[in-house]
């Protein structure tokens, strides 16, 4: 009998605190994704190293995607609603990893996740999480719309198998000198300006391209040319020797094998360092949040195919040139 009325008060205990755990998610699962109460409802996460730079970066993308979303509800139109408040979460807070380090959410890849599922523009959430659902399909992931940690892995996985492979190291004469002019730093010593040479033929149709077309929100003369003030696009690094590259490794020994490569494809003169805002060449995700935003950025994402460079995902400054025809094929 005592034993029963145990059970009993545990049961009720237990029942409250469900109730009191239903009430905090309902209270707290609307609207804004970033508070802790909802991180918790999510999911058990581990730490929380990048919590300062998540709170600076802009939170003007999660206000917007809020009332898409209420507009889809309002319309009752989508059948993505949960999966699109389910992202709206994720967006934030999806604990992952890369390069051995602790990753949270996704926001910073969004240009290139809308690239990537064919979502351009401004669509409500709902549209996102069909569209999303459509690619899960084709990639043979669980199609429910929700961009969790499987179908984020799948996506890194493809952008990161879309990189250059060739990566032998340029010889003396497939580099070129490239002027100061088309650097970031036109102080730029001699020696940190090389190129190989069909990546920067491509590059400089790229940035003409960028320049004849509005969107990429680079500043012109009255002639048409790129104003001589301005950075964005220009070159911050390229080709680099194994040597300078050893240097850079030992002024910043605690960048991980996800900042400063062993083997890294700037040894190839194939890959460039774009300026496209902020801190030049800085990953940490206040830094980043403020590249991806960008005119210039996501501009690139958008156009740098065509004219055969390839993105490396997380640093959005680093772009890879794998060959027009591999630009063109798709
Ligand atoms: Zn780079």
């Amino acid at each position: 009998m005592k034993q029963k009325k145990t059970h009993l008060v545990v049961s009720f205990v237990a029942l409250a605190a469900l109730v009191g755990f239903v009430a905090l998610v309902a209270r707290t699962g609307y609207g804004r994704a970033q508070t802790e109460a909802q991180a918790t409802a999510a999911r058990p996460l581990a730490l929380a190293p990048e919590r300062r730079a998540d709170e600076s970066a802009p939170a003007a993308p999660a206000e917007k995607d809020a009332h898409a979303h209420v507009h889809a509800d309002e319309k009752g139109a989508s059948l993505f609603a949960a999966a699109a408040a389910r992202n709206l979460l994720l967006k934030y807070e999806l604990s992952w990893a890369f390069g051995g380090k602790q990753q949270r959410g996704w926001h910073l890849y969004t240009p290139l996740i809308s690239r990537m599922i064919a979502m351009e523009g401004g669509a409500s959430a709902g549209d996102f999480a069909e569209a999303l659902s459509l690619w899960q399909k084709r990639s043979r992931l669980q199609p429910s719309g929700v961009l969790d940690g499987e179908t984020l892995y799948r996506m890194v996985s493809e952008w990161q198998g879309a990189r250059l492979k060739h990566k032998a190291h340029a010889r003396p004469e497939e580099l070129l000198l490239a002027p100061a002019t088309d650097f970031y730093d036109p102080t730029r010593p001699e020696g940190l300006r090389h190129v190989e040479r069909e990546t920067y033929a491509a590059y400089k149709r790229m940035v003409a391209a960028a320049a004849a077309d509005p969107t990429s929100g680079l500043r012109l003369t009255a002639a048409g040319d790129i104003a001589p003030a301005e950075l964005f696009l220009k070159i911050v690094s390229a080709h680099r020797s194994p040597e300078y590259q050893a240097r850079l490794r030992a002024q910043s020994p605690n960048s991980g094998r996800a900042g400063l490569a062993v083997n890294s494809p700037h040894f190839t003169g194939r890959a460039l360092d774009l300026y496209v805002g902020g801190e030049p060449v800085e990953t940490r995700d206040s830094n980043r949040a403020i590249q991806v935003q960008t005119p210039a950025y996501r501009w690139l994402v958008r156009n740098a195919e065509r004219f055969g460079f390839r993105p490396y995902y997380y640093e959005p400054w680093h772009w890879e040139y794998v060959g027009a025809a591999a630009g063109a094929a798709k």
